[in-house]
């Protein structure tokens, strides 16, 4: 049993907290290095107090100072920034990042972490949609161990042989499954969709999750985001990765082998499990999500998935089809549109409309370097928050 020093980036969010869940559970195996929240003060404090961390990221001095006040007379250093959030990600002392922050932000810690050769348990599926190319050769290069958190992610690294060349066909892999649960509104009539509400869009009905990912859930474009990033993570083609309905979110996802057998990973949807699983891989520890009772649940169902219902999937599949920096143009117009339909600036059906415009004037263009990637990446939510002004 090794004892593993972790950094959670984002650990007041609903990764890090299922995180920390985890961690508390197995004290002799895990220890807290390092902690990071945007404005979660008290909840941050409060993390800090129980599981006393050297270090606390913050993303400003003000914010730095609130949390210094809350933690007098505790041993914590508080820092702030991007550059303490990289610096975390890759201190001497830590094995293991935990990149669970949402959305571009995460990129940059995430990174960090790959450059310094740690375990990066990847929950920020927006880094590789972002920069997949540029990720995975940090990943290469400083032999770091990539973990995948995304439910379905880990699922599909537990159903592949072990070790896993990067090569599908050299393992009789054929096809990827990832399994959907179609989100809040798999069943609602189309012709209702145009009145959706933010509240109705992040009731997702199997996971408790951010915001952000779970307006992209109800869009589906979470599981476009996914799509993308099974095909960094894997290195499968597109048209190796298919996507299916499964409204139960019990089977997390499938890979099936040349000879016709398909291996899946099942359990109850708990994030505490791919979590658990990445932390103590490749040995397993208890979670205290319920055993899965297959005969409690009596039926699993599956059925193909809807591009009409749901065009954001088909905009991701056009979007890694396309190459270059596109997933990033996608991922960049996505957190604005997302967050202006949070804040009731545009309707739901708005969403897709806007990123295929932005698609379209955007995508495409090749990106040699990281800085190039984020200068794209800026020019697409400045085209987004045009259209959304403009609408
Ligand atoms: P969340 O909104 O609950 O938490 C986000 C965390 O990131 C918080 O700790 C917040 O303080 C921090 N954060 C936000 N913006 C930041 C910024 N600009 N700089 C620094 N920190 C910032 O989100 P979540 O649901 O925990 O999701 C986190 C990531 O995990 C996302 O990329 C999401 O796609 C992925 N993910 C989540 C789930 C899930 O079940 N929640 C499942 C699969 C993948
Ligand atoms: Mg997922």
């Amino acid at each position: 049993m090794t004892m593993r020093y972790l950094t959670i980036l984002g650990s007041t969010g609903t990764i890090g907290v299922n995180t920390l869940d985890v961690v508390a559970r197995h004290p002799d195996r895990f220890k807290i290095v390092a902690l990071s929240g945007q404005n979660q003060i008290a909840k941050l404090a409060e993390q800090c107090r129980h599981f006393k961390p050297k270090y606390a990221v913050v993303l400003d001095p003000a914010r730095a100072l609130a949390l210094k006040t809350a933690l007098a007379g505790l041993n914590v250093e508080v820092l702030y920034g991007v550059e303490a959030l990289e610096r975390i990600a890759s201190l001497a002392e830590v094995d293991t990042v935990m990149a669970a922050i949402v959305g571009a932000a995460g990129m940059r810690p995430a990174l960090a972490a790959a450059q310094a050769g740690k375990r990066v348990l990847l929950a920020n599926k927006e880094t590789l949609v972002m920069a997949g190319q540029f990720f995975m050769a940090a990943v290469r290069a400083s032999g770091a161990t990539l973990l995948p958190i995304d439910s379905e992610h880990n699922a599909i690294f537990q159903s592949m042989p072990e070790p896993y060349s990067g090569n599908p066909a050299a393992h009789g892999i054929r096809r990827i499954l990832l399994t959907a649960s179609g989100g809040p509104f798999r069943t609602r009539p189309v012709e209702t969709l145009a009145a959706v509400t933010p509240e109705q869009a992040v009731a997702h009905p199997n996971w408790s999750m951010g915001k952000k990912i779970s307006v992209d859930s109800a869009t589906m474009m979470n599981k476009g985001l996914e799509v993308i990033e099974a095909h960094w993570l894997f290195n499968a083609r597109p048209d190796q990765i298919d996507v299916v309905v499964h409204p139960q979110s019990i089977v997390h996802s499938m890979v099936e082998y040349q000879d016709g057998s398909v291996l899946a990973q099942l359990s109850n949807p708990d994030m505490r499990i791919p979590i658990a699983h990445a932390l103590a891989y490749p040995e397993r520890v208890a979670t205290g999500v319920p055993w899965l009772d297959l005969a409690k649940l009596g039926q699993l169902t599956f059925e193909a998935s809807d591009t009409d219902r749901f065009p954001c999937l088909k905009l991701a599949y056009q979007a890694l089809a396309a190459g270059g920096s596109s997933t990033t143009v996608l991922n960049a117009a996505n957190e604005e549109v997302v967050a202006a339909f949070l804040d009731r600036r545009i309707p739901y059906l708005t969403i897709p409309k806007i990123l295929g415009r932005v698609l379209e004037r955007l995508g495409g263009q090749p990106a040699a370097s990281l800085t190039e990637l984020e200068t794209i990446d800026a020019k697409a939510r400045a085209l987004a928050i045009e259209l959304i002004a403009a609408r």
